[in-house]
């Protein structure tokens, strides 16, 4: 599986180049202002999975895990692409989904920090909420979790 997607002026291309480890809706207040909208869909893929071409600059906000998080953008439309949660010990990150050529190649497997949802916004009965983050045993698709947890620590790499 590989997924493609770009910035709004297209300037900047990117490739997912495995399918996404999990993807998730997030209701909390930094994603709704960040998106200027009612909540993200993240895809959280591995960074060797993630080919980019095209110029992008980071700027870096705190969050409420107090490790901080690393934003991603076009220098020339300002798109925000992608971002990297600090608190992940492993090189993956997190794609906005509606970046993507085909937003309808995947679908939230979760919703989170619906303590902080819109009230006029109705969870769908099908798929797992967490009134604030999940974890990933148990939550993620077994196959994903083997994955997570053999990408070697980005504190180790050289
Ligand atoms: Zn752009
Ligand atoms: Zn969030």
């Amino acid at each position: 599986m590989s997924l493609s997607g770009r910035c709004g002026c297209g300037r900047v291309n990117f490739t997912i180049n495995d399918v996404p480890l999990f993807t998730q809706a997030c209701h909390c207040l930094d994603c709704q202002r960040t998106t200027g909208s009612a909540f993200v869909i993240h895809s959280v893929v591995a960074e060797a999975d993630f080919e980019i071409e095209g110029s992008t600059s980071m700027n870096t906000i705190p969050t409420g895990s107090g490790a901080g998080c690393d934003l991603h953008f076009c220098t020339k439309c300002g798109t925000y692409l992608w971002c990297r949660y600090r608190y992940h010990q492993v090189p993956v990150i997190a794609v906005r989904v509606g970046t993507l050529d085909d937003t309808s190649a995947v679908r939230p497997q979760a919703h989170i920090f619906t303590r902080s949802k819109q009230l006029w916004f109705l969870l769908p009965d099908d798929v797992p909420a967490y009134e604030g983050a999940c974890g990933r045993e148990g939550v993620w698709p077994e196959a994903s979790v083997r994955k997570y947890n053999a990408l070697e620590p980005i504190s180790q790499r050289s």
